[in-house]
């Protein structure tokens, strides 16, 4: 589903897997914040596609100026919103927050990281916007080594009565480089760990999420009954997504925010286009000779079957070659 970023402002205490990268798409000249007349322009397109939910993201979409009165907008549409933040805003931010949204109809997606990697005071800023905001919040978390711990993801759910619900996404090459991402040679180790965390799930009643760019081959037969029986939803694909920024131009994706990047308005719909870009990623990878992130997609019956896109295509672009 499309994503809003209302805003590239971001927290100097958080940051999520695309935090830097969404700073870096931004052009010059580009505004900081969405402004209401856009806002309203692409929530009309969200309700032409019938599309029911709105990602409300950033940089760090709390700190827009006006997100409460923009909740309020999108319930008022008739629309589902959904925040992807850092959780580490103001208190009185929270508590209008708290109030703006209606629990049956907004979701907010909090970006943790292992204990290890947080920066001072990102627990407790957390655990106050789980105090307001933990009916309606769930996990999302970005994993970039095969050895991470994620326990901590379901100690998080239990001790601030989360939704049972984590989104885990791989942290693809972006902006240029690899930027710390995981090498795929990698993934199959990462698949021990992903069906790991699956079975424990299964066990604590947690509905599993994978994010685009995994990749089928990399889990065996063991590790895919692992994540049926869990309940995991997966689909081995790649986008595109559309990312629409604050003065609407539009990418298929972050890490791929250089490849043709058009203005919303130019395309009647979300259909039409994720068929130019679609077309546009599968014309520059064609060219680039890249069908996928392991020599052996070239002729891998999944890639032809569409089961399996081949994984994220930015590590197609040149400069994620190490
Ligand atoms: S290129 Fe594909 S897998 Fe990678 S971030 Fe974009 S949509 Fe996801
Ligand atoms: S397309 Fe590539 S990544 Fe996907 S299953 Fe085939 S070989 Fe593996």
């Amino acid at each position: 589903m499309p994503n809003l970023i209302v805003t590239f402002e971001q927290s100097q205490r958080g940051s999520s897997c695309f935090a830097q990268e969404r700073h870096l798409a931004r052009g010059p000249g580009s505004p900081t914040h969405m402004a209401w007349g856009d806002l309203v322009t692409a929530i009309n397109y969200f309700e032409q596609a019938r599309e029911p939910v709105v990602p409300l993201v950033g940089g760090e979409p709390g700190l827009h100026p006006e997100i409460v009165a923009i909740c309020r907008y999108v319930l008022a549409r008739r629309l589902r919103v959904e925040i992807q933040t850092a959780g580490l805003l103001d208190a009185a931010l929270v508590d209008a927050l708290g109030a703006a949204l209606a629990p049956e109809k907004s979701h907010c997606l909090v970006l943790v990281r292992p204990e290890g990697e947080r920066l001072q005071g990102e627990t407790e800023g957390q655990a106050r916007f789980f105090e307001v905001l933990g009916g309606v919040s769930s996990l999302s978390c970005c994993v970039d080594r095969p050895d991470a711990d994620l326990g901590f993801l379901l100690e998080l759910i239990s001790i601030h009565r989360l939704r049972r619900r984590i989104r885990l996404s791989l942290r693809h090459p972006a902006d240029g480089g690899s930027g710390g991402s995981l090498s795929p040679d990698r993934f199959e180790m990462l698949a021990e760990l992903v069906a790991r965390l699956a079975a424990r799930c299964e066990r604590e009643d947690v509905i599993l999420e994978l994010d685009c760019g995994f990749t089928l081959c990399d889990f065996s037969d063991a590790h895919l009954g692992a994540l049926a029986r869990a309940g995991t939803e997966l689909s081995f694909r790649c986008g595109p997504i559309i990312e629409i920024a604050p003065d609407l131009t539009t990418w298929a994706c972050f890490p791929l925010h250089e490849l043709a990047p058009q203005p919303l308005e130019q395309h009647q719909s979300f259909a039409a286009l994720r068929a130019f870009f679609a077309e546009a990623v599968r014309s520059e990878m064609s060219a680039r000779g890249f069908c996928g992130v392991h020599s052996q997609c070239d002729g891998c019956r999944h890639l032809a079957r569409g089961r399996c896109a081949g994984g994220c295509r930015a590590h197609g672009l040149p400069e994620a070659k190490p």
